[in-house]
């Protein structure tokens, strides 16, 4: 695979395709079997296809409505011309040494979204965007720094599993058992963990988030259980609350500081959501039957910032009775960031009050260290290319 710079260049000159004027097909994709079931009802055909192309759609990845041998041929064509199955075209994919594949892939009117897949021995995650860019400005993080451009359809966060599903799927060896074709479940064991953690606060784009997640949890699509799809948030809590209510997968809090004087400086949302409401909220969030869903906090080790031992004992307060684990991550430096990593020990030092204060505490392994492994970062090339592309033309 050429380095990643000349791969950057051609993502640049690659034209772009608009479907501008001609009429507008349906895209199946992002719908979850309630909306499917809705299409059918509205075109005047039976609810019950919806369960048989949401199979086709997700379990077999099938795009071409002709495949799909159980339909009868009348309604493949009816739907050929009415509807599509359209996922954003991947234009860039970089691969580190650790397995770790990161796919830049790009949306209609041009703008690219990035998705990740981080390979483990007993398990493959794979980390899915939500929004292009993202407006709440995390001082640490590379997405922040490209603004707010546009929430994701469902249909474009699907995709992304939907299409991770497909090219890993390509590449599982194939068996004597299955010469010709790998089986179903040998493409669902490829990923059997989602986050939705790229770039863009998950919260904020509520609607089309729930239903790409009713997807991944249906049975009739990927079936992974609510303890595998983790929702990332810095804290949204009027959406936390309507997010139990209606989809209460796991939840992964950005917290990152251990108290509001800290937290305020580096996750600007923290004025309007302080900790103590936001802790209440996730109380909430977990009440009643918390075996099914996790919860995690994120801790983001930011040297001189929040990791201080006075840090870690004010956490392990802060969080007493909360059923949560706590990831402490090694800050990823991008271009242009303000912060640096706190040294190894000073994480370890800091897991280990936390440990003993009782809390399973981990340090998140460093991924992808040989790509643009921090979120966001990809894309912010490219967009940073373009732009300066377009300057130059002007
Ligand atoms: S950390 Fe998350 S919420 Fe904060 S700016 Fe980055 S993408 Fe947005």
């Amino acid at each position: 695979m050429p380095e990643a710079p000349e791969l950057l260049e051609q993502v640049i000159e690659q034209p772009i395709t608009i479907t501008g004027n001609k009429p507008q097909k349906v895209n199946l994709l992002g719908m979850d079997l309630p909306h499917l079931k809705a299409f059918f009802t509205e075109i005047g055909e039976k609810p019950f296809r919806a369960v048989q192309i949401l199979k086709w759609i997700h379990q077999f990845g099938v795009d071409n409505f002709d495949d799909m041998s159980n339909v009868s041929q009348a309604l493949r064509q009816r739907l050929s011309d009415i509807a599509e199955i359209r996922a954003p075209q991947v234009v860039l994919e970089q691969k580190a040494s650790d397995g770790t594949t990161k796919w830049l892939m790009r949306l209609d009117g041009g703008n690219s979204i990035e998705t990740v897949f981080i390979p483990e021995d007993n398990r493959g995650t794979l980390c899915v965007s939500s929004q292009v860019g993202c407006a709440l400005d995390c001082s640490f993080c590379s997405t922040a720094r490209q603004g707010f451009n546009r929430n994701l359809s469902s249909a474009e966060i699907i995709a992304q599993l939907w299409t991770a599903n497909k090219m890993l799927n390509e590449r599982i060896p194939k068996t004597e058992a299955s010469p010709n074709k790998n089986s179903q479940n040998e493409t669902r064991r490829a990923i059997t963990n989602v986050v939705l953690m790229g770039m863009g606060e998950p919260l904020l784009n509520f609607d089309n988030v729930v239903q790409a997640v009713h997807l991944m949890v249906d049975d009739n699509a990927y079936g992974l259980s609510k303890r595998r799809v983790t929702i990332s948030t810095v804290g949204v809590i009027p959406a936390l609350k309507r997010l139990r209510e209606e989809c209460d997968v796991s939840l992964a809090l950005s917290l990152h500081a251990p108290n509001d004087a800290i937290r305020e400086k580096i996750v600007p949302l923290n004025k309007k959501y302080p900790i103590k409401e936001l802790l209440d909220a996730c109380r909430y969030y977990f009440s009643g039957d918390t075996k099914k869903k996790q919860f995690t906090i994120e801790y983001v080790m930011l040297a001189g910032i929040n990791d201080s031992t006075r840090n870690a004992h004010e956490l392990a307060r802060l969080l007493r009775k909360l059923p949560c684990k706590i990831n402490l991550i090694p800050f990823n430096p991008f271009p242009e960031s303000d912060y640096v990593s706190s040294r190894m020990q000073v994480i370890k030092q800091f897991r280990d009050i936390l440990q003993k204060a009782g809390y399973v505490t981990m340090i998140r392994k460093t991924r992808g260290e040989d790509i643009d492994a921090a979120c966001g970062q990809l894309a912010g090339k490219v967009k940073d290319k373009s732009r300066r592309v377009n300057s130059d033309k002007s």
